[in-house]
């Protein structure tokens, strides 16, 4: 069997095997009247896909096909889809697939935030199919998370923005990132620098900060105009003392991050955001007196409306993302995953040649 009955990707079959990812069949979720079908034609490798494959978020079902930086071609259209998506129209999905779009958090723009979402890979229907990702030839998802691409946008540099770089924005969005505001990117790694283009782009005067001074270089030329290396400058925390209104924290993990240091560097009523994703024993510690008049959360993706937002930004700034590409292929994944095992990539990988190695 083939597309439409079955699809093909590339999964992990087991945890301990990551490296030994395998080509396999697998059959779609049931077509809904208001879901699209869409022929990939590349994905962005994103962190969260690296710690489902390692098993970091548990033992979750096989196969696992990650990938949820998907952009392809709309071949498959529901007979009640109303967001006025077409056959042949070029789409982005990112890391959610559906949501109620009923609830008060879904019609506020919040439907990340839905109780009842399901993200586009490794997440139970409520008929208990388990969503697959774009490591895949096709990927069938509710036609309100395929947003349509601007056309002067090139697919493979601007996968990454579907999650990593709309994970991003969105902080910057909701917490006044934009001119006249210091707005400061912590992590520079996959989010972080589309965190410091995106900023840039929006008009903020932008802090790159970093442990070392090992990504100031990068930093700089993706439009930083202040770098921070809390290694290597004993008195950071001093020294820029009040300085800004808003840091997003791009890391993985916030058990390398100095909660206790970092509020000093906020102005009153500056916002600190992570939108860390860590491994699910991870808890932070934080003193109270050390947040006077600094507020500090947490924040996942961002809503359709977002993501048009950021597509629009980047299409009229011509934002690019650091992308290498990789073929999707076994080899190719387990080249992704194992680069990423110890952080050698400059930014992102995106998977390509999908004609090649995939059935159509
Ligand atoms: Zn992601
Ligand atoms: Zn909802």
């Amino acid at each position: 069997m083939s597309y439409p009955q079955e699809f093909q990707g590339i999964a992990i079959l087991d945890h301990k095997e990551y490296l030994h990812p395998k080509k396999v069949n697998f059959p779609p979720k049931v077509f809904g009247d208001h879901d699209v079908d869409i022929k990939v034609e590349c994905c962005g490798v994103c962190g969260s896909d690296h710690h489902f494959a390692k098993g970091n978020w548990g033992d979750v079902p096989k196969p696992l096909v990650c990938g949820h930086e998907i952009i392809g071609k709309v071949v498959k259209v529901g007979d009640n889809c109303e967001t006025g998506v077409k056959v042949g129209d070029r789409v982005g999905v990112g890391a959610e697939c559906f949501a109620c779009l009923k609830c008060d958090r879904c019609k506020s723009d919040n439907e990340q935030y839905c109780e009842h979402q399901v993200w586009t890979l490794s997440k139970a229907y409520e008929d208990g199919y388990v969503s697959k990702g774009g490591f895949a030839n096709y990927v069938r998802v509710h036609e309100h998370f395929a947003i349509p691409i601007p056309e002067n946008l090139d697919s493979v540099t601007s996968a990454p923005l579907m999650c990593g770089g709309i994970t991003v924005f969105s902080p910057l969005l909701r917490n006044g990132c934009g001119p006249g505001k210091k707005v400061g990117i912590m992590g520079i790694g996959g989010i972080g620098h589309m965190g410091i283009m995106l900023a840039k782009a929006m008009g903020a005067e932008v802090y790159a900060i970093s442990r070392s001074n090992a990504k100031k270089e990068d930093a700089l030329k993706l439009g930083a105009d202040h770098y921070i290396a809390t290694k290597e400058e004993a008195d950071w925390d001093t020294k820029y003392k009040d300085a800004l209104d808003l840091v997003v924290i791009c890391a993985g993990s916030l058990s390398d991050i100095d909660l206790e240091r970092l509020p000093t560097i906020m102005n009153i009523g500056g916002k600190i955001v992570s939108i860390a994703a860590p491994e699910a024993s991870e808890k932070i510690v934080l003193n109270p007196l050390g947040l006077l008049g600094v507020s500090i959360s947490n924040s996942v993706i961002g809503s359709r409306k977002e993501i048009i937002q950021l597509l629009k930004l980047a299409s009229e700034k011509n934002i690019k993302p650091w992308v290498e590409t990789l073929p999707i292929s076994e080899a190719g994944v387990a080249e992704a995953f194992g680069r990423m095992d110890t952080g050698d990539v400059k930014f992102r990988f995106t998977m390509v040649d999908y004609d090649k190695e995939l059935s159509n």
